[in-house]
């Protein structure tokens, strides 16, 4: 008998360690509260102190989520003279090399108002991404490392060219590719407007197909798969470095923001406000880029 109970208190203790051994889950409301606490931090125009004081932040949470972190400052000439930006990084070890980079640019877009909050542009990403870093943090069961990259100055001030716009995701790519690093990167997921009530992800054409196909997947056995299709065209954003470099990259982007469908009037507006974004919109990307990471294992 005795033997018995302890038998069943043995197996008791199994279920309940086993049922906390579940793999941590994506929290759509602690996405939108770290956009939120981003959003006051406004406006984030790379060279400012707003852009600086947003860097310091970003450092700050993903240290308190137990991640090795750095800030890259570095100068470049650009269109405008030479500018300084901050890259904010990330670095969670994995059981083998390869790597799997993370990505969202924290910078707002210039001139726009004293107050611009981009809000989903560049809040909402980069709040997303911090809540993938707790969940990544918990995960007892992933293979890759990860690289956790806050870009600065994604925006450009006149027109994307060499000299301007891109100027945190040129870099990393470069020290990436510098350092020997590209052939272990196994994909890098950009995140980027992904927090609009109406959500409707909208890869371009410039991302690598096989991870099209695996965030498609994903989004299908989440039964999301509707809000995930292909864009016409081709979009120059934060990924395009990487793939220039050789690395696998997603832009997993929402690029139609507007107060009707065909109409972007709330993107690079004083109306990219945090009220046009929704938690649920938060919370079925998160849950897709995880279980996207999680198949990629
Ligand atoms: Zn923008």
């Amino acid at each position: 008998m005795d033997c018995w109970k302890t038998t069943a208190a043995l197996f008791t203790t199994f279920c309940l360690i086993f049922s906390g051994c579940k793999p941590p889950a994506f929290d759509g409301e602690k996405a939108y509260a770290e956009t939120e606490a981003l959003v006051q931090i406004r406006p984030r125009d790379a060279g400012t102190g707003g852009a600086r004081r947003a860097a310091v932040h970003l450092e700050g949470r993903l240290k308190a989520l137990g991640f090795k972190t750095v800030i890259d400052t570095f100068s470049e000439e650009t269109s405008t003279g030479k500018m300084f930006f901050n890259n904010v990084l990330g670095r969670l070890p994995g059981k083998t090399d390869r790597l799997i980079v993370l990505c969202s640019h924290f910078d707002t877009k210039s001139g726009i108002a004293e107050d611009f909050q981009g809000a989903n542009d560049s809040g909402s990403s980069s709040g997303v991404l911090l809540e993938l870093v707790r969940v990544l943090s918990e995960h007892t069961s992933l293979e890759t490392g990860f690289l956790i990259a806050f870009f600065d100055g994604e925006e450009c001030r006149v027109k994307y060219g060499p000299r301007d716009g891109l100027h945190g995701s040129r870099r990393l790519a470069k020290q990436i590719a510098e350092a020997g690093g590209a052939a272990a990167v196994e994909a890098v997921i950009l995140l980027d407007m992904v927090g609009d009530r109406n959500l409707n992800i909208s890869v371009p054409r410039n991302s690598s197909r096989v991870l099209v196909k695996e965030l498609f997947s994903a989004a299908h056995e989440l039964g999301v798969r509707p809000q995930f299709g292909l864009y016409g065209h081709e979009i120059l954003d934060d990924h395009v470095p990487f793939l220039m470099l050789g690395m696998p990259a997603i832009d997993v982007i929402d690029f139609e923001y507007g107060s009707v469908p065909g109409l972007n009037d709330y993107w690079h507006t004083t109306n990219d406000t945090l009220d046009k974004l929704s938690i649920e919109s938060m919370q079925t990307v998160g849950d897709v880029v995880l279980r996207m990471v999680e198949n990629l294992q």
